[in-house]
């Protein structure tokens, strides 16, 4: 039986990097093929693969251009019809948020699996995690899991679903909102094939809307924030929308100097929308049960359901684009309604 072939698309990430006085420095693709995938024969036994230079950063300077030219790559190579899957080595620390905007990108059609792995450490840690995982996530790309998946240590997970959750451990990430697609055992561990798509003969050609805004600004709330020292953004001409990253259940401040409620009104009243996110991605709801989540939408807020927030930040700027020609009150209208609709398994709609 003839091998399967595989493309690998490399961007970086502490997997090929190297100690220079001292500091771990991403290495160039060149040498990555020579000090890791030369080391690595074994690949070779899983599967052909053809070897893409894209980039060589620390996954920290990723940012949505980067995003662009990944999906281009990605989506170019699909269309040679070549490759039964691909693996993309990455950096950790913004793998999800890459993963993410990648399956928006690719869309709903998708049929073959893109596996995003990279590691805890430098491949020159003899006892670490980067042979390990780039051959596991060989495995997966032969699979028939034909969606964007983070491959990283016992674990398949949905990509758009997936967080970055320790900064040493082997089982760097997590899905706290879904459940993973598969475990990583002698051959892939699946227990419900319902959880993802699989490759199907018959499906439609990729929808690929590439394209992400610039001027996003995120705010970590913290207790005893004082909104006012960001009231000037909602005027800036390079400023799109805000994210606030609140606590529990979509929770923002409401009383006193410290309420959020003007501020959001403000912006969502000058086009500029406000979406809230949460540290705890875990339950699908509309709205907060709480008076100060609640209040939050009442003024505008766009509320994320139990999207991860690092796919509700993708996700936000993947639409904005798309109607950044759109007038204020529209492309508010638009955004909350579209960033509540399923595209490619991102969140679960709430039971009521
Ligand atoms: N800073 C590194 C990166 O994201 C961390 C890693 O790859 O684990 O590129």
């Amino acid at each position: 039986m003839s091998k399967g072939k595989i493309c690998l698309i490399y961007t970086g990430g502490t997997i090929g990097m190297v100690s220079k006085e001292g500091v771990l420095t991403p290495v160039r693709g060149k040498e990555f093929e020579t000090s890791v995938l030369k080391k690595i024969p074994e690949l070779e036994d899983i599967a052909e693969y053809k070897f893409i230079d894209l980039l060589n950063k620390d996954a920290t300077n990723m940012h949505p251009n980067d995003w662009i030219k990944l999906s281009n790559e990605i989506h170019t190579q699909i269309k040679t019809r070549r490759y039964q899957g691909f693996v993309i080595v990455h950096g950790t620390d913004t793998m999800h948020f890459s993963a993410s905007a990648i399956a928006l990108a690719l869309g709903e059609n998708l049929n073959v699996p893109v596996v995003f792995t990279g590691a805890q450490t430098a491949f020159s840690v003899p006892h670490g995690d980067a042979r390990v995982n780039l051959l596991r996530a060989f495995k997966v790309a032969l699979s028939n899991i034909a969606e964007v998946v983070i491959c990283f240590g016992d674990y398949v997970f949905r990509g758009c679903r997936a967080l970055k959750k320790d900064e040493r451990r082997f089982d760097a990430f997590w899905s706290p909102a879904y459940p993973p697609l598969a475990y990583i055992g002698e051959e892939l561990i699946i227990h419900d094939k319902s959880l993802f798509r699989e490759r199907r003969e018959a499906r439609a050609g990729i929808n690929f809307v590439n394209g992400f805004s610039e001027g996003i600004i995120q705010v970590s709330l913290i207790p005893g924030l004082d909104p006012s020292f960001f009231s000037n953004l909602i005027e800036d001409e390079n400023c799109n929308g805000f994210i606030l990253h609140s606590f529990g259940a979509g929770n923002v401040p409401n009383e006193g100097d410290y309420s959020w409620m003007r501020f959001i009104k403000d912006a969502t009243d000058n086009g500029k929308p406000v979406l809230i996110t949460s540290q705890y991605p875990a339950n699908a709801a509309y709205h907060s049960p709480y008076a100060p989540g609640r209040e939050a939408y009442i003024n505008g807020a766009i509320p994320t359901l139990n999207m991860t927030y690092a796919c509700a930040s993708a996700k936000f700027r993947w639409l904005l684009l798309q109607f950044e020609d759109m007038e204020k009150g529209e492309k508010v209208e638009q955004l909350k309604l579209m960033m509540n609709h399923d595209y490619v398994g991102e969140l679960d709609k709430p039971q009521n």
